[in-house]
């Protein structure tokens, strides 16, 4: 059956389930909730049982008809699934007319059309516009599928046009089940299921041993004597660059550095504050006691602090190189134990 891809959203499965046997499917719907929990997986397998030609159920795809095997295939005349260009910071506007304009012709297949959207938090206004102006008469059977983070980082027209479908974190239980299925090693586990915060996709981002070795590097250098942040820069740029030449690509690994380097600030904090750190290697034990020795838990709230804003920057306009320097910048001065 074909949302067996689909884990730990059943309940949702379940309202369209409904939606679908009383005929209420909306025409547009903005699929909200944290990355990596499977929102787009969801839109897939939800236009796939809405176009399937041999429905074997309710809400269900045969996975052998003419329609499923096209969809499989990225040839679905009927389905279209677009995303934000990786080097771009934008969804581009021709994007967004020339997705309008295939929604607006006929269904090819006779079964409406499903046509989704990701990363919707980087529509601007003129493509968010042109999507409202599609919204305004939508071809019959026909769904439209934005896909972002929350409500608040869209447009109120949207939002207000749009049937909101909230994704939650997935349990830690299911987290953990995912990753051992994706070969994690079992002593990975538990900490990048915490990591990870209900986000299979994010904590097996976090299972690249090559960003634990970055995490290494940048605490041995803050933590060191003296801490020279220029070099810091450099390497954790570098190792930034290698994710390659896409400015998204380069962004998303600097921020799965800086969620680990967020992630030990915090344990450093518990320590200071005089509490027992979760489980953690005994070098490491030992660097966060003398790092606590040397902090006051404001000091280290100020440093997350100032993490966290970066964190916050990373996403947008700011450019990487300087981001990463002025917060290495900082840290360094401040770190060393
Ligand atoms: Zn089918």
């Amino acid at each position: 059956m074909s949302w067996q891809r689909v884990r730990g959203h059943e309940a949702l499965i379940e309202g369209f389930r409904r939606v679908v046997e009383r005929g209420r499917l909306a025409h547009a719907y903005l699929f909200v909730g944290p990355q990596g929990v499977g929102k787009h997986r969801f839109a897939v397998e939800l236009g796939r049982t809405l176009l399937c030609e041999q429905p074997p159920g309710s809400l269900q795809a045969c996975e052998e008809c003419p329609s499923c095997v096209q969809l499989d295939a990225g040839s679905h005349p009927d389905f279209l699934d677009v995303a934000r260009p990786a080097d771009v910071l934008e969804f581009p506007i021709e994007l967004m007319r020339s997705v309008c304009d295939s929604f607006a012709l006929k269904s090819a297949r006779g079964r409406g059309k499903v046509v989704i959207v990701d990363d919707a938090d980087d529509l601007n206004a003129e493509s968010a516009n042109c999507f409202l102006k599609t919204l305004e008469e939508p071809p019959p059977r026909s769904v439209l599928i934005l896909i972002g983070s929350s409500p608040e980082r869209q447009l109120a027209t949207i939002v207000s046009r749009c049937q909101v479908v909230r994704f939650a974190p997935v349990p830690d239980a299911l987290v953990a089940q995912l990753l051992a299925e994706q070969g994690v090693e079992a002593a990975q586990v538990p900490r990048l299921v915490r990591l990870g915060r209900g986000s299979p996709g994010l904590a097996l981002q976090l299972a690249d041993p090559d960003l634990w070795q970055m995490r290494a590097k940048l605490l041995a250098g803050l933590t060191g004597k003296p801490g020279d942040s220029v070099e810091l820069s450099k390497a954790w740029m570098t190792f930034v660059e290698e994710a390659g030449k896409e400015s998204s690509a380069q962004r998303t690994r600097a921020a799965l550095v800086l969620r680990l380097l967020i992630d030990f600030l915090n344990d450093a904090l518990v320590v200071a504050s005089g509490g027992t750190p979760r489980r953690t290697d005994p070098a490491e034990h030992q660097l966060l006691h003398q790092l606590a020795a040397r902090q006051t838990p404001e000091r280290l709230l100020t440093l997350l602090d100032r993490c966290l804003e970066a964190d916050e920057q990373i996403d947008r306009r700011v450019q990487l190189v300087l981001l990463v320097e002025a917060l290495l910048d900082s840290l360094s001065q401040q770190l060393p134990v």
